[in-house]
């Protein structure tokens, strides 16, 4: 097993949702990696199993406790457990690629969904859990989060692509968007392929693809550039 995934959820039957099918649900099938869920609430106690409560201070929503967390997190990974402990949160470090390749070469994660207004900060600090966002804007639940992470983690595990390949030349691998992609028709409705692809030059075509990709990082995703941020 080189991947093993355990998601901390109050909604466990959202999984493995559109991570059972395609590439991840394949190489799910065929063990290449694993999906465990663990339902926090079964670790809630008294009669009406409450996973949340007021926030202290008063304001909107609820927040999820520490305690009820904390021994849902211990259960899944007591200590020991060589796997980096994940909360999904808007207030986490921006997912990269980068992120992305090293949780790919390690033994999984743990990945705790919020849900309501987030989680008791106390249970961040006490169980050292990574916050990591998947962009700046607000889901209702980490859950969607964690498949993104997921889904970018399983398609680099050794042999999920089909084509090895492909995964080094994508946007981000190397600081750069990717170059623009034709396929036949070679004439459709009276645009055709830039000449160059179909010259069967392998060295016009890699500059051409160079340049191209280059100039796109230029025009939208100056910052790319700038900070090489995803390297
Ligand atoms: N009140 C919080 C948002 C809570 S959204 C705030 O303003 O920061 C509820 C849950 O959805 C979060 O606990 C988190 O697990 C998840 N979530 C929402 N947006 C996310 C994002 N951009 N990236 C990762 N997880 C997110």
């Amino acid at each position: 097993m080189s991947f093993h995934a355990t998601v901390l959820t109050l909604y466990p039957e959202m999984f493995p949702g559109p991570l059972g099918l395609s590439l991840a649900g394949k190489a799910l099938e065929a063990g290449t990696w694993a999906l465990e869920t663990a339902q926090i609430r079964d670790f809630a106690t008294g009669r009406h199993r409450n996973v949340d409560d007021t926030p202290a201070g008063g304001g909107a929503g609820m927040v999820m406790r520490a305690d009820v967390l904390a021994r849902a997190i211990d259960a899944a990974s007591p200590e020991g457990d060589p796997r980096p402990r994940l909360l999904m949160s808007p207030r986490g470090r921006p997912l990269t690629q980068a992120r992305v390749r090293e949780l790919a070469v390690g033994p999984g994660a743990v990945i705790v969904c919020g849900r309501f207004e987030g989680v008791d900060q106390r249970v961040i600090e006490a169980r050292g859990l990574e916050e990591v966002s998947i962009g700046d804007y607000i889901l209702s639940g980490g859950e969607p989060a964690a498949q993104v992470l997921l889904d970018a983690v399983v398609r680099l595990l050794p042999g999920v692509m089909g084509n090895e390949a492909s995964g080094e030349e994508e946007s981000f691998e190397n600081g750069l968007l990717e170059h623009p992609h034709y396929t036949r028709p070679a004439d459709w409705e009276g645009r055709t392929i830039p000449e160059v692809l179909t010259s069967g030059n392998h060295a016009m075509i890699a500059k051409w693809r160079r340049e191209q990709a280059e100039k796109l990082t230029h025009e939208r995703r100056p910052d790319l550039l700038a900070t090489g941020k995803t390297k």
